[in-house]
C-alpha cells in the first residue's frame, strides 16, 4: 500500500469501528421498544442519543461493540502470531471471545489475563449480552469443542445475531487477505458460538462486504460480490433470499420507516441483521446522509443495537471516520480504546509492524500488549 492508499484504510477501520459503536449505542436503549413507540417519541427517527434502561447514560455501547472490540483484539494477535511462522490462525480469536466472557462474569479484571484490553474496568458491564454466546463461551470452557471449525457439526443449532455483530473486524483486514477467506474465517469466528449455518454465513457475508468496501468497491458491487460467494455455500438459501428482498425495497424506493424494515423481520436472527442494516445503507447511501440511515436501522420494533451497529460498521468502512456525525462521534461510550484499537489494528496490518515486532525477534513491548495467541 502507497501512503494515501494507507491514509484511506486507515479512515475507513476507524469509521467502521467508530460508526459500528455509534449504532450500537442509538440502539441500545430502544431494542426492546416498539417501532411506533420510537417514532412516537422521535417522528424523524431516532438520531441522538437517548439514555438506555437500568440508568445506561446516553451514548452508552452494547455487548456488540464489547464483542467486536475483542475480535478487533483477536485479530492482532493473530497477526503477531505470525510473525512466529506460525501462520495467520483464526482460532485465535475464540481466546479472545473466551476474555470477553471474563468481562461479563467477573466484577473487575483479575489480573490473571494477558493483554490490555482484558484490563478495562469498563468492558466489565452487561448490556444484555446474548445468552447464545454466553453459554457457548462457557461450554467451550468446560471441554465442549473448543474451536468447531467451519462446515463441522455445530454445537447448538443457534442463528441469533450475536455472530454477525462481531465480525466486521475480519473485512477490515488489508487486501493480502482475499475475501473467500475473509468470508470463511469470520464464518468460522460466527460459528465458536452459533452452529447454525446462517448464523455463519450471515457472518462471512458482512464481513466480505466490509472487505470489498475496503478494497474501493461501491456498496452495491460489494454486495454482488459478497452474494456470489455466499450462494456457494450449501444452506445459503435464507441469507441470500433476505438479502436480496433488502436490495429490493431499497431499490424500488419503499417508504423510509419502521414499517418498511419490518418487512425485512426483527434483526433477532443472523439474516436480518444483516439485511435491515444494508437495507437502511442502500437507502441513504450519501455520506451526509450516514445519520439517516443509522435512524433508519435502529427505529424499529426488532434488535435496534445489533442493526445499528452492522449499519455503522458497513458506512464507516465506505465513507470513512470524518463522515460519521460529531456529535455522536464526540458523545460515544469508550471512543479512546476504540480509536487505540483501530491504530493498533492499521499498525499491526501493514508495513509498521516490522518495526514493532520481528521474525522470531526479541520480547518487545508491543507484544506484551498482544500476545501472539
Ligand atoms: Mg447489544
Amino acid at each position: 500500500m502507497n501512503r494515501v492508499a494507507e491514509e484511506t484504510w486507515r479512515a475507513r477501520v476507524r469509521g467502521s469501528l467508530l460508526g459500528g459503536a455509534i449504532g450500537d449505542a442509538l440502539g441500545g436503549p430502544v431494542e426492546f421498544q416498539d417501532g411506533r413507540s420510537i417514532m412516537a417519541e422521535h417522528p424523524d427517527r431516532l438520531r441522538t442519543f437517548v439514555s438506555g434502561p437500568a440508568e445506561w447514560p446516553p451514548g452508552t455501547i452494547t455487548d456488540d461493540t464489547q464483542m467486536t472490540l475483542f475480535t478487533v483484539e483477536g485479530l492482532i494477535r493473530a497477526g503477531v502470531r505470525t510473525d512466529r511462522g506460525l501462520g495467520f490462525t483464526v482460532a485465535v480469536v475464540q481466546h479472545a471471545y473466551d476474555r470477553w466472557l471474563d468481562t461479563q462474569t467477573q466484577p473487575g479484571p483479575t489480573g490473571e489475563r494477558d493483554g490490555w484490553l482484558h484490563a478495562e474496568q469498563w468492558l466489565y458491564a452487561r448490556r444484555a449480552p446474548g445468552t447464545t454466546c454466553l453459554n457457548a463461551l462457557t461450554e467451550a470452557r468446560k471441554g465442549e469443542p473448543r474451536i468447531p471449525q467451519f462446515g463441522a457439526e455445530a454445537i447448538n443449532d443457534s442463528k441469533g445475531c450475536g455472530g454477525v455483530m462481531r465480525v466486521a473486524p475480519f473485512g477490515l483486514l488489508p487486501a493480502m487477505f482475499p475475501t473467500d477467506w475473509v468470508f470463511d474465517s469470520a464464518a468460522t469466528a460466527a460459528g465458536y458460538t452459533h452452529g447454525h449455518p446462517t448464523g455463519k454465513l450471515a457472518a462471512g457475508t458482512l464481513a466480505a462486504i466490509v472487505h470489498e468496501i475496503c478494497g474501493g468497491a461501491t456498496l452495491d458491487a460489494a454486495l454482488d460480490t459478497a452474494t456470489a460467494l455466499l450462494v456457494q455455500h450449501p444452506n445459503h438459501e435464507e441469507t441470500s433470499t433476505t438479502l436480496s428482498f433488502a436490495r429490493h425495497l431499497a431499490a424500488t424506493g419503499a417508504e423510509r420507516g419502521p414499517v418498511t424494515v419490518e418487512r425485512l423481520g426483527g434483526g433477532w436472527v443472523a439474516e436480518e441483521a444483516l439485511a435491515i442494516a444494508v437495507y437502511a445503507a442502500l437507502a441513504c447511501p450519501a455520506p451526509e446522509q450516514i445519520l439517516d440511515a443509522l435512524a433508519l436501522s435502529v427505529t424499529h420494533s426488532g434488535d435496534s443495537d445489533s442493526t445499528g451497529a452492522i449499519c455503522g460498521n458497513v458506512l464507516g468502512a465506505l465513507h470513512g471516520e470524518t463522515a460519521l456525525p460529531p456529535e455522536l462521534v464526540f458523545t460515544v461510550e469508550g471512543r479512546p480504546v476504540i480509536l487505540q484499537l483501530a491504530d493498533d489494528f492499521a499498525l499491526e496490518f501493514t508495513e509498521a509492524s516490522k518495526r514493532l515486532h520481528g521474525d522470531y525477534g526479541p520480547h518487545t513491548t508491543w507484544i506484551t500488549r498482544y500476545p501472539g495467541w
